[in-house]
């Protein structure tokens, strides 16, 4: 049962195999005895859990379900879940319990979905390896020393682990399609503006978006039909039709064009990696698709622009964090002020303080210019490369990270090189274009994740691309030793 994706569950529960509440009952038992190895999840919901199951069984009972009803899933932990802590894996919100739910989450209950929990992730989605984590990283099951990426990490964690079917994530710089290609899972990262963050703890309001993580694309079409869609409480969600992502998934390929852009393939990525995306590539010619080499100039550059425009958006937003309505509050204050210094101080981890300075240096009347506006600028010359070369080509492929899962504390004492590691992640939310990355091979028995990259609104595309390459190969079906 655990090795089964979303649509072969939801075509057992149909059929009658088992019923929903068997179905949470065991994925609970699952994680209460095997999560102690991975620490993929911060709540568990099982008191919710299993009234969702028993009302998704009289739904399924009454013929009144739809395709998603009884089905099992996990949250990442920024997304509010009404009368559930959402803690964002922050001492900051540790007590933080939501009163109402995101829109996404809100989607998935009116589908009939069980939520099994929230997961880890780093402390407000800043990060790339989960360990900044306030409750401690998550571990990649392929090798617990390793990090599962981030910061999605333990959505991306449990589904390797099998500890939920499928989950959600946010993408602001990477966090879906990196744990995803650490952990060997598929993750899509959506057109900025298809699915409504709002009820989601922002980071870079102008980067953030939310995606679906599972074992395939087939699984992520159905979770994209339930998310996707405009939102009036969402001013940055966009008015336009979702159609239905399931439909097209076996549209033939004959014809593609594949680009490969230069500077992806390059010596900061790993050699072995490159291997395994060629072979991925190839492949595809297999299927009639053709190959072209093509430019993104700029790629380089989307460090230094993410990692000024990101602190400053989130600079802004995590000022809302003050001690005063919500969240954690200082001991003994001795007056405003105080509060705010302590309570900030002690509330935010240092990867999240060392965001906040960076950010509000750069938004600084004297250093605007020379910092947020120049990003800004290259930010609009990235979107242009980009829209350059989706002209000539219907998709981009290139790897997801240079290298697979690294150790746990490698990185933990140089951001630089942490941050390095979303070299290929990071311009595609700069352009706000939507991607997906999907296992593709191994290297030395780690996962490694190929990343398909596509027009604004291109997600049937990219989905149908990807299914049509897990009818062809078994790289999603792989399950870390042992598991
Ligand atoms: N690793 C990137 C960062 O630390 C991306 C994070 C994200 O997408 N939330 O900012």
């Amino acid at each position: 049962m655990f090795d089964k994706t979303l649509a072969e569950l939801a075509a057992g529960l149909r059929n009658g195999d088992f019923t929903s509440t068997e179905l949470t009952t065991a994925w609970l038992e699952r994680i209460k005895a095997e999560d102690s190895k991975y620490n993929s999840y911060i709540t568990v919901t099982e008191e919710e859990a299993l009234a969702q199951a028993k009302a998704a069984d009289e739904a399924i009972a009454a013929g009144t379900a739809g395709p998603f009803t009884g089905l099992p899933i996990a949250h990442k932990d920024l997304f509010c879940t009404q009368g559930v802590r959402t803690s964002c894996a922050s001492k900051m919100l540790d007590n933080f319990i939501s009163p109402y739910d995101g829109t996404m989450v809100a989607k998935f209950k009116q589908a009939g979905a069980v939520m099994l929990g929230k997961t880890n992730m780093d402390e407000f989605a800043m990060g790339g390896s989960n360990e900044s984590s306030y409750y401690g990283p998550a571990r990649n099951p392929w090798d617990t020393d390793r990090v599962p990426g981030g910061s999605s990490g333990g959505s991306g964690a449990a589904v390797a682990a099998r500890l939920a079917p499928a989950a959600t994530g946010s993408d602001t710089g990477g966090s879906i399609r990196q744990p995803a290609a650490l952990c060997g899972i598929t993750g899509l990262k959506p057109t900025y503006g298809r699915v409504s963050r709002y009820g989601m703890v922002a980071f870079a309001s102008s980067l953030d978006q939310i995606g679906p993580m599972a074992h395939t694309a087939e699984d992520c079409a159905m979770m994209l039909n339930v998310m996707a869609g405009f939102d009036p409480m969402d001013s940055t969600s966009v008015d336009r039709e979702v159609p239905d992502y399931t439909a097209t998934l076996n549209e033939p390929l004959a014809g593609l064009k594949i680009g490969l852009p230069a500077e992806y393939f390059t010596d900061t990525l790993d050699a072995k990696v490159a291997e395994q995306v060629r072979n991925a590539v190839a492949e595809f010619e297999k299927m009639g698709a053709t190959v072209k080499e093509v430019s993104l100039p700029r790629t380089e550059l989307s460090i230094p622009a993410y990692y000024i425009i990101a602190p400053a958006e989130a600079s802004s937003n995590l000022s809302r964090f003050d001690g005063v309505r919500y969240g954690y509050r200082c001991e003994d204050p001795k007056d405003l002020e105080d509060m705010y210094k302590r309570s900030r101080g002690e509330g935010f981890g240092e990867e999240v303080k060392r965001r906040i300075m960076v950010g509000t240096y750069a938004l600084c009347a004297g250093y605007y210019d020379a910092y947020y506006n120049k990003a800004q600028q290259i930010r609009r010359l990235i979107q242009q490369d980009f829209a350059k070369v989706l002209e000539e080509v219907d998709v981009i492929m290139a790897p997801t990270t240079p290298h697979p899962a690294f150790k746990i504390g490698e990185k933990s004492n140089d951001p630089v090189s942490m941050y390095m590691e979303d070299i290929y992640t990071l311009s595609l939310n700069l352009a706000g274009l939507p991607g997906m990355s999907v296992p593709c091979g191994q290297v030395d028995g780690l996962p490694v994740g190929l990343q398909i990259i596509g027009n604004h609104f291109a997600e049937a595309k990219l989905l149908n691309v990807a299914h049509q390459y897990q009818q062809a190969t078994d790289w999603h079906k792989q399950a870390p030793a042992g598991i």
